[in-house]
């Protein structure tokens, strides 16, 4: 430690305990002020609900003059300013959400060097007069929140921060930290190189939720599955259930409060006094579960939510990072729990096979895909391949996930993989899963004798294994990547590509086991 840091860091713990109400910093908090307040760059990576905001406001007292923060979302910048200013900091927002009077208002104090923290929308620091002006003021740094905006190939673009290396450029004596919660390596490498090219400390906090119990199970009966995990490990608790649709966010509802489950529906589709009503009941009442599509959560700072469910995938391994982040945010026991099928398997793909998005992006998007199924269909440690995602080593297994829990078992698939597939060949790779299931179990249906199937050498030859392993294969062969969906989107499977090694049988292909859901064991699932 340099002689001057003593000082610096004993200011910064009095303003942590006058200011702000903390007692200690927390996770590397400390260090990232430290250096700030010396007037290095700084890249923190830090997951939402970490403390990022901290690493700035308190350098923002500590050096002199303003600090300058970017930040994209106007609600979030409000209740920002709205807290400092609670805690007797000086701190304003310009944006598009003020009136003339307000906005003159702040620009006085701003101009006149009253202010400790300005927030600003970036096309408002942008702006030529404002930059012109910022230069006779004294900046105390530069904080650029949500920093991932910069990313092209992100789901947040924001056109207006590949224009912030104006910065760098206008005010290179000024310290500038990016902060964000999307620590991919290329977000992190885009960062790096479109914000803080001259170098900068990089700060990655760890984004293990250790109080967070992963367990994701093959969807037999959804609603039925979601009861039974509720009554056994959460009666009356707050939770989040996610679905895709609206009008599957209203059945559900419904049919948990027809079982004794407070449920309320949340969705874009509702009217805003509805929206407002239940969000507030789920806020304020005990044991409200709340039924919601992705619209629900953004900037919910509720700590005892005890879980999180998806009757649907989401979109993307960060998406389902976030999501379930949701849960346990007070550090007590929570579960992340999901459930999915062919049929979820089947539109992953099949939004990868119509997306029209430009060639580059379309593989990011088939890569946070492929790694969200693979997730699904791994027998390993979840959190390690979570946080592996994230570009983080988990020290050995964690002990609060299914597969740690309760390791699943794998068997010797090839044989059944096998049938499957060239009864998928020979059936003309049109048809969907159940109807070559229906053929692999010789089933005599009326569509099989139309089409001639029953005379197929395929007809039959998998009777001896059941409809509910059948699926598992399909959904397993699907996940993997040994079908595709077809292109026209008529809900049938063709072969890929991947699959002929272990069609001609130089692969084997072993895969697990599916339990009966991800609370309950099943029997053997081959008879
Ligand atoms: P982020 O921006 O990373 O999502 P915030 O800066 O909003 O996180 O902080 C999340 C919560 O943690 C806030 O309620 C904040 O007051 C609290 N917090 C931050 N740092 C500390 C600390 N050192 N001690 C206690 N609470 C803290
Ligand atoms: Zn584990």
């Amino acid at each position: 430690e340099s002689r001057d840091s003593q000082p610096v860091m004993t200011r910064a713990r009095a303003l942590l305990r006058s200011v702000f109400g903390y007692e200690s910093f927390r996770g590397s908090q400390g260090p990232i002020i430290e250096s700030v307040v010396a007037g290095q760059n700084a890249l923190v990576l830090m997951p939402t609900g970490g403390g990022k905001s901290l690493c700035y406001q308190i350098p923002a007292l500590l050096r002199p003059g303003t600090a300058v923060v970017v930040s994209p979302l106007i609600a979030l910048m409000r209740d920002q300013v709205e807290a400092l200013k609670h805690n007797g900091v000086r701190a304003a927002c310009l944006n598009s959400s003020l009136d003339p009077d307000e906005r003159r208002e702040v620009e006085a104090a701003l101009w006149s060097s009253q202010l400790d923290l300005i927030y600003v929308a970036p096309e408002k620091l942008l702006s030529g007069f404002f930059l012109d002006r910022l230069a006779g003021l004294e900046i105390a740094l530069f904080a650029i929140d949500e920093a991932h905006c910069v990313s092209q190939w992100g789901h947040d673009f924001r056109p207006e921060y590949m224009r912030l290396d104006v910065l760098r450029q206008r005010f290179p004596q000024v310290p500038r930290i990016a902060l964000t919660a999307t620590a991919d390596t290329r977000t992190r490498r885009e960062i790096e190189q479109q914000l803080l090219s001259d170098g900068a400390e990089t700060w990655v906090s760890s984004f293990d939720r250790p109080n967070i119990r992963y367990q994701v199970g093959p969807k037999l009966n959804a609603r039925d599955q979601l009861l039974g995990f509720i009554h056994q490990r959460h009666r009356d608790a707050s939770g989040i259930v996610y679905c895709l649709s609206r009008k599957k966010t209203e059945s559900v509802a419904e049919w948990l409060n027809s079982r004794g489950v407070t449920a309320l529906p949340y969705h874009a589709g509702l009217s805003a006094n509805e929206r407002a009503t239940h969000q507030r009941r789920f806020l304020q009442e005990d044991g409200v579960v709340i039924v919601a599509t992705v619209a629900f959560g953004m900037g919910i700072d509720k700590p005892d939510v005890r879980f999180v469910a998806h009757l649907d995938l989401p979109k993307s391994m960060e998406s389902y990072y976030q999501e379930t982040g949701r849960a346990g945010r007070d550090g007590l026991a929570a579960d992340a729990w999901m459930v999915y099928g062919l049929q979820d398997v089947y539109q992953v793909r099949q939004l990868l096979a119509q997306s029209n998005a430009g060639l580059e992006q379309q593989q990011a998007e088939r890569r946070r895909l492929e790694s969200l199924l693979g997730f699904c269909e791994s027998t390993d440690c979840r959190r390690q391949q979570l946080l592996a995602y994230f570009g983080e080593d988990h020290p050995g297994e964690c002990g609060n996930c299914d597969n740690c829990l309760n390791p699943p078992e794998t068997w010797d698939a090839t044989e059944p993989a096998r049938m499957f597939l060239s009864c998928v060949y020979r059936s003309g790779q049109r048809y969907g899963a159940a109807h070559v299931i229906d053929i692999l179990r010789g089933s005599v249906s009326e569509k099989i004798r139309r089409a001639g199937h029953d005379r197929l050498s395929t007809f039959g030859i998998g009777h001896h294994v059941d409809k509910k392993t059948w699926y598992s294969v399909a959904r397993q062969l699907l996940a993997r990547g040994y079908l595709e969906t077809d292109p026209e989107g008529h809900g049938g499977v063709r072969l890929a590509p991947d699959c002929r090694p272990l069609l001609r049988g130089e692969q084997t292909l072993a895969i697990r086991r599916d339990a009966a859901g991800p609370t309950r064991r099943s029997r053997s699932a081959t008879r």
